[in-house]
């Protein structure tokens, strides 16, 4: 419905010049808000028209559909957010303050799409992003979210003195909650999405007693639980062997399959968060017997086919399926890395940690974890974490770390491609990281995977992940599409190299993978893929 509506839009300004850089359009944008603001007219109904406005710098229906999903969820997400922090508060009334905030968030939100997108604009068009005439207050907030990026590079000073600046509006920030459910309640209406329901969030939840400053030891075993003295109890009970964990530590940088220098490793350097996609009861009292036979199910499958070391189910209980020293069969075609290594096939050096529940279709973390999930996931963390002297760096989710090299995508698999609760688990938030599968090997996404695995919106790292992988390529002086072809080789060799040490065993959820090794598939076999019609269908985009 949402894709008939926008691609219904009129091209009303494509043929008076002013999509071409002309001054009028931008006046007449910047006008529109001012004069409603003005007149007290209906100020999201007049965002709506300023966002649709932009959308028609981008010729292909799809990108700017993508352009209008990105820019519309961005900006229902903050003042969400805005909304959960602020609670209720409507002190200044609609005031001069409220149309300054939202028209301010609003031409933010555009500027952040433009920037992110700007490879699907034509090329005459490209630079027009900077020519936008949005008010100040507007280029103040937009300077405040690339200083968040300035951190992450090399400008740390000038984005220390926005965030000054950040400190100062923040203030102002404040009273803007009234006007964005006000926005919220318009977009919903107009675009069919559930609207934050109109009373106070409940409290952020806290758990005393779970973050503790000592490291967690093991406390004692008691029949079959091991007792950790963080309160983390791990049934042992269904624990299974799958395969000894092996495989090689590819120093960052160095274009080696890792195996030239005969390192091979067993070490545990990692966890992966995953969802196993099972059906989901309400957990209501009601609902018991179901609840514990659909567990019971999901854990005898999981043993069946070694899929996860942990399984934590709805009531927070702690399963150890298979062995740590074993790799379980969880992350399947996968690519991380940490400062010092790139790690392929991360079955073979993480731990796959499992939460019993659903993640398609859910749109908020709390229809994904039960807070007895939550609670159990940072102990258990917490636990792994001190036992293998794990680095925050690796602890990351499937869905970041998941490939499909044939094509060259991103989100083979996609659960917690969003949601998950970094901060939570004591972790620093991996979706604001620069994916390596993105960054240093040119892993990719099309249309079918936005829309599809990644909810409409890439997480924010992958987005500036993108624009990095084009300025290495810019920088090496081969076009993005070349180098993705040399890495995807890269990526198969080393992913060879690594399964080759187990050319007995498979992975249950990835056959092909299976086949190969048990083939004993050489690197130059895998390179011959690179013809394959999906990686045509890509170059020659
Ligand atoms: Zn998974």
């Amino acid at each position: 419905m949402l894709k008939t509506e926008i691609i219904g839009i009129k091209l009303q300004s494509s043929h008076n010049g002013s999509l071409n850089g002309g001054p009028g359009n931008d006046v007449l944008v910047n006008n529109d808000l001012a004069a409603a603001s003005k007149n007290g007219a209906d100020m999201t109904q007049i965002y709506s028209r300023v966002v649709e406005r932009y959308a028609m710098f981008f010729d292909r229906p799809e990108a700017r559909l993508r352009f209008l999903n990105n820019t519309l969820t961005k900006q229902a997400d903050r003042q969400d957010r805005l909304q959960r922090r602020m609670g209720r508060s409507r002190l200044l009334g609609r005031t001069r303050i409220y149309d300054w905030i939202l028209e301010a968030r609003c031409y933010s939100a555009i500027f952040e799409e433009m920037r992110a997108m700007s490879s699907s604009l034509p090329k005459n068009r490209r630079r027009l992003t900077q020519r936008i005439q949005a008010p100040f207050s507007a280029r103040l907030l937009f300077l405040i979210h690339q200083s968040r990026h300035a951190f992450q590079s090399r400008h740390a000073f000038y984005g220390a003195a926005v965030i000054g600046a950040l400190l100062a509006i923040g203030v102002l920030y404040t009273f803007g909650a009234g006007a964005a459910r006000g926005v919220n309640t318009y977009l919903a209406s107009k675009y069919n999405r559930p609207s934050p329901p109109d009373k106070p969030p409940p409290p952020e939840p806290s758990f005393p007693g779970v973050v503790s400053k000592e490291k967690p030891w093991l406390f004692g075993k008691e029949g079959e639980y091991e007792k950790w003295s963080n309160g983390c109890n791990i049934s042992t009970k269904y624990e299974t062997d799958n395969h000894p964990r092996a495989y090689y530590a590819i120093p960052r940088g160095s274009g080696t399959d890792g195996d030239q220098a005969g390192e091979r490793s067993d070490k545990i350097v990692g966890i992966l968060y995953h969802t196993p996609e099972n059906p989901m009861f309400d957990l209501t009292p009601d609902n018991t017997k179901r609840i514990q036979n659909s567990s019971r199910t999901l854990i005898e499958d999981v043993r069946e086919k070694k899929k996860y070391n942990y399984l934590i189910n709805r009531i927070g209980d702690i399963y150890r399926i298979v062995r740590d020293d074993q790799a379980a069969n969880h992350a399947g075609e996968s690519l991380w890395a940490d400062a010092k290594n790139y790690y392929v096939i991360l079955n073979e050096s993480f731990l796959g940690v499992c939460f019993e529940s659903k993640f398609d279709g859910a749109s908020s973390l709390d229809q994904i974890l039960t807070e007895a999930q939550i609670i159990s996931g940072r102990r258990l963390t917490d636990v792994l974490r001190a036992k293998y002297n794990i680095d925050d760096a690796n602890c990351t989710t499937h869905g970041l770390v998941a490939v499909a090299p044939e094509e060259m995508l991103i989100a083979r698999h996609h659960d917690w491609v969003h949601f998950f609760p970094f901060e939570q688990m004591g972790l620093s938030n991996k979706y604001k990281v620069l994916p390596p599968t993105i960054t240093d090997y040119g892993f990719t996404y099309n249309d079918e995977v936005l829309a599809k695995k990644l909810g409409g919106k890439l997480w924010e790292g992958a987005k500036m992940a993108v624009e990095e992988f084009n300025r290495r390529a810019a920088r090496a002086h081969v076009s993005p599409d070349d180098l993705r072809l040399k890495l995807r080789d890269r990526y198969i060799s080393q992913r060879n190299k690594t399964l080759g040490l187990h050319a007995e065993q498979g992975d249950v959820n990835n056959p092909r993978i299976s086949k190969k090794t048990a083939a004993g598939e050489s690197t130059e076999s895998g390179a011959d893929q690179s013809t394959s019609a999906a990686w045509k269908a890509l170059t020659e985009k």
